[in-house]
Protein backbone atom coordinates (compact mmCIF):
# COMPACT_ATOMS: atom_id res chain seq x y z
CA UNK A 1 0.00 0.00 0.00
CA UNK A 2 1.29 3.35 -1.01
CA UNK A 3 1.11 5.67 2.44
CA UNK A 4 2.60 8.64 0.71
CA UNK A 5 -0.51 10.12 0.26
CA UNK A 6 -2.15 10.23 4.00
CA UNK A 7 -1.93 12.84 6.20
CA UNK A 8 -1.07 11.39 9.69
CA UNK A 9 -0.83 12.83 13.15
CA UNK A 10 2.44 12.81 14.19
CA UNK A 11 4.49 14.39 17.05
CA UNK A 12 1.55 16.60 18.09
CA UNK A 13 0.72 17.91 14.78
CA UNK A 14 -0.80 16.55 11.40
CA UNK A 15 1.18 16.40 8.65
CA UNK A 16 2.26 14.10 5.54
CA UNK A 17 3.09 10.33 6.64
CA UNK A 18 6.88 11.53 4.89
CA UNK A 19 7.00 14.28 6.97
CA UNK A 20 6.89 11.90 9.91
CA UNK A 21 10.31 10.27 10.51
CA UNK A 22 11.95 8.22 12.87
CA UNK A 23 15.29 7.90 13.85
CA UNK A 24 17.16 4.58 14.11
CA UNK A 25 17.83 5.15 17.90
CA UNK A 26 14.69 4.98 18.45
CA UNK A 27 13.59 2.84 21.95
CA UNK A 28 10.85 1.27 20.72
CA UNK A 29 12.46 0.30 17.53
CA UNK A 30 15.27 -1.85 19.43
CA UNK A 31 13.19 -3.13 22.50
CA UNK A 32 9.15 -3.19 21.42
CA UNK A 33 8.63 -0.10 23.98
CA UNK A 34 5.36 0.99 22.14
CA UNK A 35 1.80 0.12 22.56
CA UNK A 36 -1.22 0.37 20.04
CA UNK A 37 -4.49 -0.49 18.56
CA UNK A 38 -6.49 -1.45 15.88
CA UNK A 39 -9.86 0.11 14.80
CA UNK A 40 -12.00 -0.16 12.00
CA UNK A 41 -13.98 2.40 9.92
CA UNK A 42 -17.21 1.66 7.76
CA UNK A 43 -17.76 3.86 4.69
CA UNK A 44 -21.36 4.44 4.81
CA UNK A 45 -22.59 4.81 1.19
CA UNK A 46 -26.17 5.67 1.83
CA UNK A 47 -25.37 8.06 4.54
CA UNK A 48 -21.99 9.27 2.73
CA UNK A 49 -20.46 8.65 6.11
CA UNK A 50 -17.69 7.11 8.04
CA UNK A 51 -18.44 5.15 11.25
CA UNK A 52 -15.93 4.25 13.80
CA UNK A 53 -16.64 1.34 15.64
CA UNK A 54 -15.67 0.75 19.29
CA UNK A 55 -13.92 4.05 18.96
CA UNK A 56 -14.08 4.70 23.02
CA UNK A 57 -13.23 1.42 24.13
CA UNK A 58 -10.05 1.46 21.98
CA UNK A 59 -8.79 4.64 23.07
CA UNK A 60 -9.72 3.56 26.88
CA UNK A 61 -7.33 0.12 26.09
CA UNK A 62 -4.65 2.43 24.88
CA UNK A 63 -4.81 4.17 27.59
CA UNK A 64 -4.58 1.33 30.17
CA UNK A 65 -1.70 -0.35 27.74
CA UNK A 66 0.26 2.93 27.92
CA UNK A 67 -0.20 2.77 32.02
CA UNK A 68 1.51 -0.65 32.07
CA UNK A 69 4.16 0.62 30.31
CA UNK A 70 4.53 3.83 32.00
CA UNK A 71 3.78 5.72 29.53
CA UNK A 72 2.16 9.52 29.57
CA UNK A 73 -0.41 9.73 27.05
CA UNK A 74 -0.90 13.27 26.45
CA UNK A 75 -4.49 13.44 25.15
CA UNK A 76 -7.92 11.74 26.93
CA UNK A 77 -9.94 9.61 25.51
CA UNK A 78 -12.42 12.53 24.16
CA UNK A 79 -9.27 14.41 22.51
CA UNK A 80 -8.18 11.30 20.83
CA UNK A 81 -11.70 10.47 19.50
CA UNK A 82 -11.67 14.34 18.16
CA UNK A 83 -8.39 13.96 16.60
CA UNK A 84 -9.22 11.04 14.92
CA UNK A 85 -12.20 12.15 13.55
CA UNK A 86 -10.14 15.00 12.17
CA UNK A 87 -7.46 13.01 10.86
CA UNK A 88 -10.38 11.33 8.82
CA UNK A 89 -11.78 14.76 7.33
CA UNK A 90 -8.58 16.08 6.55
CA UNK A 91 -7.90 12.62 4.46
CA UNK A 92 -11.50 12.92 2.85
CA UNK A 93 -12.07 9.19 3.52
CA UNK A 94 -15.03 7.63 1.63
CA UNK A 95 -14.35 4.08 1.71
CA UNK A 96 -13.20 1.34 4.78
CA UNK A 97 -10.30 2.27 6.54
CA UNK A 98 -8.05 0.81 9.38
CA UNK A 99 -7.13 2.92 12.08
CA UNK A 100 -4.04 2.43 13.85
CA UNK A 101 -3.21 4.94 16.92
CA UNK A 102 0.38 4.22 19.06
CA UNK A 103 2.39 5.68 21.67
CA UNK A 104 6.14 4.49 21.58
CA UNK A 105 9.31 5.60 23.34
CA UNK A 106 10.60 7.78 20.86
CA UNK A 107 13.80 8.82 22.84
CA UNK A 108 16.82 8.13 20.80
CA UNK A 109 18.80 6.10 23.19
CA UNK A 110 20.58 3.12 24.74
CA UNK A 111 19.27 1.75 27.92
CA UNK A 112 16.86 -1.08 28.12
CA UNK A 113 13.88 0.50 30.76
CA UNK A 114 10.77 1.43 30.62
CA UNK A 115 10.97 4.69 33.55
CA UNK A 116 12.26 8.32 32.61
CA UNK A 117 12.15 7.60 28.47
CA UNK A 118 10.63 10.06 26.47
CA UNK A 119 7.35 8.46 24.51
CA UNK A 120 5.13 10.06 21.70
CA UNK A 121 1.90 9.80 20.12
CA UNK A 122 0.76 9.13 16.99
CA UNK A 123 -2.12 7.91 14.84
CA UNK A 124 -2.25 6.70 10.65
CA UNK A 125 -5.78 5.76 9.08
CA UNK A 126 -5.41 4.55 5.49
CA UNK A 127 -8.23 2.20 3.37
CA UNK A 128 -8.59 -1.47 4.32
CA UNK A 129 -10.53 -4.06 2.81
CA UNK A 130 -10.54 -7.08 4.60
CA UNK A 131 -8.27 -8.86 7.15
CA UNK A 132 -8.75 -12.39 5.94
CA UNK A 133 -8.88 -13.63 1.91
CA UNK A 134 -11.37 -15.99 2.12
CA UNK A 135 -15.18 -15.84 3.51
CA UNK A 136 -15.46 -19.52 3.19
CA UNK A 137 -14.14 -20.21 6.23
CA UNK A 138 -10.46 -20.68 7.88
CA UNK A 139 -8.44 -23.84 8.35
CA UNK A 140 -6.77 -23.07 12.03
CA UNK A 141 -4.16 -25.22 13.58
CA UNK A 142 -2.89 -25.46 17.25
CA UNK A 143 0.46 -23.53 17.09
CA UNK A 144 3.95 -25.21 18.63
CA UNK A 145 4.12 -21.58 20.18
CA UNK A 146 2.29 -20.44 23.47
CA UNK A 147 0.68 -17.28 23.90
CA UNK A 148 2.85 -14.98 26.35
CA UNK A 149 1.89 -15.09 29.76
CA UNK A 150 0.56 -11.92 31.95
CA UNK A 151 4.00 -12.47 34.55
CA UNK A 152 6.33 -12.96 31.03
CA UNK A 153 4.78 -9.64 29.24
CA UNK A 154 1.52 -8.53 29.65
CA UNK A 155 -1.00 -10.49 27.99
CA UNK A 156 -4.18 -7.62 28.33
CA UNK A 157 -1.67 -5.06 26.94
CA UNK A 158 -1.25 -4.34 23.21
CA UNK A 159 2.33 -3.73 23.71
CA UNK A 160 4.66 -3.65 20.17
CA UNK A 161 7.27 -6.41 21.43
CA UNK A 162 4.88 -9.10 22.13
CA UNK A 163 3.43 -8.89 18.81
CA UNK A 164 6.61 -11.43 17.88
CA UNK A 165 4.49 -14.06 19.67
CA UNK A 166 1.59 -13.81 17.64
CA UNK A 167 3.98 -13.12 14.43
CA UNK A 168 6.00 -16.81 14.95
CA UNK A 169 2.65 -18.48 15.72
CA UNK A 170 1.23 -16.99 12.38
CA UNK A 171 3.61 -17.45 9.79
CA UNK A 172 3.81 -21.01 11.49
CA UNK A 173 0.50 -21.26 10.82
CA UNK A 174 0.74 -20.44 7.19
CA UNK A 175 3.89 -22.16 6.03
CA UNK A 176 2.24 -24.84 6.83
CA UNK A 177 -0.83 -24.53 5.11
CA UNK A 178 -3.80 -23.00 7.60
CA UNK A 179 -4.77 -19.23 7.56
CA UNK A 180 -4.79 -19.08 11.15
CA UNK A 181 -3.20 -20.14 14.32
CA UNK A 182 -4.56 -21.09 17.84
CA UNK A 183 -2.32 -20.38 20.51
CA UNK A 184 -2.60 -22.35 23.82
CA UNK A 185 -1.93 -20.64 27.16
CA UNK A 186 1.63 -22.05 29.17
CA UNK A 187 -0.55 -24.22 30.53
CA UNK A 188 -2.44 -25.74 27.81
CA UNK A 189 -5.88 -24.50 27.76
CA UNK A 190 -7.01 -22.14 24.53
CA UNK A 191 -5.65 -19.01 24.52
CA UNK A 192 -6.77 -16.68 21.05
CA UNK A 193 -6.00 -16.69 17.87
CA UNK A 194 -2.37 -14.58 16.63
CA UNK A 195 -4.61 -11.04 16.74
CA UNK A 196 -8.41 -12.55 17.56
CA UNK A 197 -10.15 -13.78 20.42
CA UNK A 198 -11.93 -17.36 19.69
CA UNK A 199 -15.66 -18.57 20.55
CA UNK A 200 -16.93 -22.15 20.59
CA UNK A 201 -20.47 -23.59 20.61
CA UNK A 202 -20.64 -26.24 22.32
CA UNK A 203 -23.83 -28.27 23.58
CA UNK A 204 -25.62 -25.13 22.34
CA UNK A 205 -23.40 -22.71 25.12
CA UNK A 206 -21.13 -19.97 23.61
CA UNK A 207 -17.94 -20.72 25.15
CA UNK A 208 -14.87 -18.40 25.44
CA UNK A 209 -11.80 -18.39 27.13
CA UNK A 210 -11.91 -15.88 30.78
CA UNK A 211 -10.00 -13.18 30.88
CA UNK A 212 -7.43 -15.24 33.29
CA UNK A 213 -6.34 -17.58 30.25
CA UNK A 214 -3.88 -14.61 28.72
CA UNK A 215 -6.15 -12.96 26.55
CA UNK A 216 -6.41 -9.38 25.21
CA UNK A 217 -9.60 -8.23 26.24
CA UNK A 218 -10.79 -8.00 23.22
CA UNK A 219 -13.59 -5.04 22.06
CA UNK A 220 -14.86 -7.44 19.37
CA UNK A 221 -15.42 -9.92 21.93
CA UNK A 222 -17.07 -8.04 24.65
CA UNK A 223 -19.79 -7.18 21.73
CA UNK A 224 -20.38 -10.15 20.57
CA UNK A 225 -21.11 -11.72 24.36
CA UNK A 226 -23.33 -9.00 24.51
CA UNK A 227 -25.08 -9.63 20.88
CA UNK A 228 -25.39 -13.44 21.77
CA UNK A 229 -26.96 -12.47 25.86
CA UNK A 230 -29.19 -9.55 24.07
CA UNK A 231 -30.59 -10.93 21.02
CA UNK A 232 -29.93 -14.66 20.92
CA UNK A 233 -30.54 -15.01 24.49
CA UNK A 234 -27.67 -17.68 24.57
CA UNK A 235 -25.62 -19.09 27.64
CA UNK A 236 -22.66 -17.31 27.41
CA UNK A 237 -20.14 -18.75 29.76
CA UNK A 238 -16.78 -17.29 30.01
CA UNK A 239 -13.73 -20.26 31.02
CA UNK A 240 -10.81 -22.51 30.78
CA UNK A 241 -11.46 -24.47 27.01
CA UNK A 242 -9.20 -27.75 26.64
CA UNK A 243 -7.74 -28.40 23.52
CA UNK A 244 -9.57 -31.26 22.38
CA UNK A 245 -12.82 -29.40 23.11
CA UNK A 246 -12.10 -27.15 19.96
CA UNK A 247 -11.92 -30.87 17.78
CA UNK A 248 -15.30 -31.73 19.30
CA UNK A 249 -17.51 -28.27 19.35
CA UNK A 250 -20.46 -27.51 16.78
CA UNK A 251 -19.27 -23.92 15.95
CA UNK A 252 -15.59 -22.35 16.34
CA UNK A 253 -14.89 -18.85 15.18
CA UNK A 254 -12.63 -15.68 15.75
CA UNK A 255 -13.22 -11.92 17.09
CA UNK A 256 -11.39 -8.86 15.62
CA UNK A 257 -11.56 -5.54 14.64
CA UNK A 258 -9.72 -6.17 11.44
CA UNK A 259 -10.91 -9.69 11.06
CA UNK A 260 -14.46 -9.47 12.00
CA UNK A 261 -16.98 -12.37 13.09
CA UNK A 262 -14.70 -15.02 10.96
CA UNK A 263 -15.74 -18.27 11.07
CA UNK A 264 -13.78 -21.76 11.19
CA UNK A 265 -13.82 -24.25 8.92
CA UNK A 266 -11.56 -26.79 10.21
CA UNK A 267 -8.91 -26.88 12.87
CA UNK A 268 -6.03 -29.29 12.39
CA UNK A 269 -7.76 -31.43 9.67
CA UNK A 270 -10.78 -31.71 11.76
CA UNK A 271 -13.89 -30.31 10.60
CA UNK A 272 -15.87 -28.12 13.01
CA UNK A 273 -19.45 -29.36 12.81
CA UNK A 274 -20.44 -30.30 9.36
CA UNK A 275 -17.51 -27.86 7.79
CA UNK A 276 -20.25 -25.40 6.93
CA UNK A 277 -20.92 -21.81 9.14
CA UNK A 278 -22.67 -22.64 12.26
CA UNK A 279 -26.04 -21.15 12.78
CA UNK A 280 -25.29 -19.02 16.30
CA UNK A 281 -22.04 -17.76 13.98
CA UNK A 282 -23.95 -16.98 11.18
CA UNK A 283 -26.43 -14.94 13.10
CA UNK A 284 -24.21 -13.32 15.51
CA UNK A 285 -22.10 -12.65 11.72
CA UNK A 286 -25.24 -10.89 10.66
CA UNK A 287 -26.48 -8.94 13.93
CA UNK A 288 -22.37 -7.32 13.82
CA UNK A 289 -22.43 -6.64 10.46
CA UNK A 290 -25.65 -4.48 10.01
CA UNK A 291 -25.07 -2.80 13.57
CA UNK A 292 -21.55 -1.68 12.10
CA UNK A 293 -23.50 -0.61 8.77
CA UNK A 294 -25.68 1.69 11.53
CA UNK A 295 -28.32 -0.28 10.34
CA UNK A 296 -29.10 -1.02 14.33
CA UNK A 297 -30.41 1.69 16.22
CA UNK A 298 -30.12 -0.19 19.63
CA UNK A 299 -26.35 -0.24 19.24
CA UNK A 300 -26.20 2.91 17.04
CA UNK A 301 -24.01 4.14 20.45
CA UNK A 302 -21.28 1.85 19.19
CA UNK A 303 -20.25 4.09 16.21
CA UNK A 304 -19.17 7.26 15.78
CA UNK A 305 -19.78 9.35 12.63
CA UNK A 306 -16.54 11.34 11.17
CA UNK A 307 -18.51 14.08 9.37
CA UNK A 308 -21.53 14.37 10.68
CA UNK A 309 -20.39 17.28 13.12
CA UNK A 310 -19.41 19.44 10.17
CA UNK A 311 -22.46 19.15 8.05
CA UNK A 312 -24.93 19.72 10.86
N1 LIG B 1 -6.14 -10.76 20.53
C1 LIG B 1 -5.07 -10.16 19.98
C2 LIG B 1 -3.70 -10.66 20.28
C3 LIG B 1 -5.26 -9.07 19.11
O1 LIG B 1 -4.20 -8.47 18.54
C4 LIG B 1 -6.57 -8.64 18.83
C5 LIG B 1 -6.79 -7.48 17.88
N2 LIG B 1 -6.69 -6.26 18.55
C6 LIG B 1 -7.65 -9.28 19.44
C7 LIG B 1 -7.38 -10.35 20.29
C8 LIG B 1 -9.06 -8.83 19.23
O2 LIG B 1 -9.28 -7.59 19.87
P1 LIG B 1 -10.33 -6.53 19.31
O3 LIG B 1 -11.63 -7.22 19.15
O4 LIG B 1 -10.36 -5.46 20.35
O5 LIG B 1 -9.78 -6.05 18.01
Amino acid sequence: MAFDSLTVFANGRFCRYDEAKIGLMTHALHYGTGCFEGARGYWNEREQEVYFLFLREHYERLHASAKILMMSLPYSVDELIEITLELCRRNEFRENLYLRPFVYKSQEMIGVRLHDVADTFALIAMPFSSYFETDDGLKATVSAWRRIDDNTAPARAKVTGVYVNSALAKSEAILDGFDEAIMLSADGHVSEGSAENIFIVRRGELITPDVSQNILEGCTRRAVMTIARDELHLTVVERAIDRTEIFTCEELFFTGSAAGVQWVKAVDHRSIGDGTMGPITEKIHAIYEGIMRHENPKYASWLTPAYAKTRA
